[in-house]
């Protein structure tokens, strides 16, 4: 029998003791009794909720209210000023704490009662925020943010602004959550870790996990909840790589942006590799799937990459126009055609695949899909003949080829050494900006300096490996400005902090040991190659990777050096 509503409160609780804490295991097993004790219709807001998101990306559905509309409801609410802000900002760090500390002063001046609520009220409350569309929605989503704000006491208001902005400071993401649930309902970590990749959905997986082991055993993939994408690892060389897998299946490596797509009767969506639902963005990805893939229900996966004139490849930057707008203007199909190339399959007509070896899903994919749908490929040992195959992708205008095991199954969310991409272009880092400086003479209106930082996924917390200023069009530079303003927190000086958000690919001549930093590393002559519109923060190059280059070019120069003796 289901016993009283959990509070929001209760829940608040619990992040703020996660806040303070440092040690794993008890983290987890904090989480796992909290979870334990709620209703079964707070299960999945609760688990949502602790990992700071309301709905997964995926959902279609999403609050669209950033830190500019909070920072207007709750000014409004409790009477602050700009400075106010900042200078109590300044002494916290956090935006959420802020809130707390704004509400705190208010309500010792008057004496506020609040009302009491709770997780399922303060869900469906999110949800009416998520629904508001159309004309004025904008307004609507302002004034259900701002009743919410009024009705929360000052602890709640600084969870209520952390989860709305999905920021996640306690350091609890979904890898531990995957450890209190299976802690809770006394189920295999492997079990459940497999159903939250297969399904993306942290929440659902908590249900499952409830019903217990065989439930976790029997599920496959739920159709249009995108499963979480294999990755791959890089090798320097194509002798590295097929010394690795032995004999191997190569593909061409596209330069374009990775899709999954799912597919029931003549529903089609389509989902970035950042999970999001982008159907509406490549009408024709949905029509060479409806006319080229004989298939009732399928998952399968691909590269989407731009086309020129000639048919060829156009660079990335060109891919991402259909995405995001620039200068106000969104590019149609007719200005930046695009073509799919299909390379695995994940689920064909009731069979989830993802436990066969690579070489049975391609032989299914290339059974169901015209040929001009699967990316170009061999089979092969000999290193001549690989060789061969890659100059042919280079000459062809891409960017270098993705070596893979045959034997290997698909394994949802794993970076792994399966999958070897070998590429022409010598190393580059992905980064996520942390701060941006004014820029100099023409450039001083400009945030045109940036902190570029990698990620630690065991803290959450990205760590700066260099600063840099150079590699963005005046138009990039424009739009890069405009963003990094709605992301700041704080200001220093020339110097804006912002909440970690953007990507950007970075080249750079060497990586150097640094005191400097805390993160021990510094990259020299660094220069931004392009924005990562399709990744996220925490897909971005990890600290680990940077010292994985820094030692391998370190052996390198050892190597070098040792041979000019
Ligand atoms: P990069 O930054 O090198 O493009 P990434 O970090 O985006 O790589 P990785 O997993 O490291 O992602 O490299 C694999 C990516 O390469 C895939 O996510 C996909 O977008 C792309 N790709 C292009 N062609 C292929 C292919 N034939 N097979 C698999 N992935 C491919």
């Amino acid at each position: 029998m289901d016993s009283a509503p959990m509070l929001f409160e209760e829940l608040c609780l619990l992040c703020e003791k996660l806040e303070g804490m440092s040690g794993k295991n008890a983290m987890v097993a904090l989480v796992s009794d909290f979870i334990k004790r709620l209703n079964g219709d707070e299960l999945e807001p609760a688990v949502r909720f602790i990992v700071g998101e309301v709905l997964p990306p995926w959902s279609g559905k999403e609050l669209g209210v950033g830190y500019k509309t909070v920072y207007k409801v709750v000014s409004d609410i409790v009477g602050a000023s700009g400075d106010e802000w900042l200078r109590l900002f300044n002494a916290c760090g956090d935006f959420g704490a802020t809130v707390q500390a704004l509400f705190e002063r208010r309500r010792r001046a008057q004496r506020l009662v609040t009302k009491r609520l709770t997780i399922r009220e303060v869900y469906e409350r999110l949800l009416r925020v998520c629904d508001a569309s159309g004309e004025g929605s904008r307004k609507r989503k302002e004034r259900l943010v701002a009743s919410l704000f009024s009705d929360a006491s000052p602890l709640e208001a600084k969870y209520l602004a952390k989860v709305i902005l999905g920021e996640r400071r306690h350091g609890f993401g979904e890898a531990l959550m995957e450890e209190a649930i299976a802690k809770a309902f006394g189920v295999p970590l492997r079990l459940v870790h497999r159903v939250s990749m297969l399904t993306s959905d942290i929440g659902l997986t908590a249900r499952i996990a409830r019903m217990g082991r065989r439930a976790l055993e029997e599920q496959g993939v739920v159709l249009f909840h995108p499963v979480r994408p294999m990755l791959a690892e890089r090798a320097s060389s194509l002798r590295e790589a097929l010394r690795e897998v032995g004999e191997a299946i190569i593909d061409w490596k596209l330069d374009g942006a990775r899709v999954q797509i799912h597919k029931r009767g003549r529903v089609v969506r389509v989902f970035s590799r950042r999970l999001s639902d982008v159907t509406q963005s490549l009408p024709e990805v949905v029509e060479a799937v409806l006319g080229g893939l004989s298939a009732e229900e399928a998952v399968v996966e691909g590269e989407v990459v731009a086309v020129g004139e000639d048919g060829g490849p156009m660079p990335f930057q060109y891919l991402m126009r259909r995405f995001r707008r620039v200068h106000g203007v969104r590019e149609s199909r007719e200005d930046v055609p695009v073509k799919l190339y299909l390379f695995d399959a994940l689920y064909l007509d009731g069979e989830l695949l993802i436990d066969r070896p690579l070489e049975e899903r391609r032989e299914l994919l290339v059974g169901r899909a015209d040929e001009e749908l699967i990316v170009e490929s061999i089979r092969t040992s000999d290193l001549r003949e690989a060789e061969r195959f890659f100059k042919r992708a280079i000459e062809e205008g891409h960017e270098g080829v993705v070596v893979k095991d045959p034997r290997a199954p698909y394994t949802p969310g794993v970076r792994g050494r399966r999958w070897l991409k070998v590429k022409a272009a010598p190393h580059t880092l992905d980064l996520v900006i942390v701060a941006a400086e004014y820029g100099h003479g023409y450039r001083y209106k400009y945030l045109s300096d940036y902190h570029l930082a990698a990620y630690d996924p065991e803290t959450g917390r990205f760590l700066v490996v260099g600063k840099c200023f150079t590699g963005l069009t005046d138009d990039e530079l424009e739009m890069m400005t405009r963003r990094l303003k709605e992301l700041a927190v704080k200001q220093v000086g020339r110097v804006v902090y912002v909440v970690p958000k953007v990507v950007v690919e970075v080249g750079f001549a060497e990586i150097q040991e640094s005191p400097h930093y805390p993160s021990g590393f510094a990259l020299r002559f660094p220069r931004i190659l392009r924005i990562r519109e399709d990744k996220s923060p925490q897909d971005a190059d990890t600290i680990e990777t940077v010292r994985r280059v820094f030692e391998e070019q370190r052996a390198r120069q050892r190597i070098s050096s040792g041979g000019s003796h």
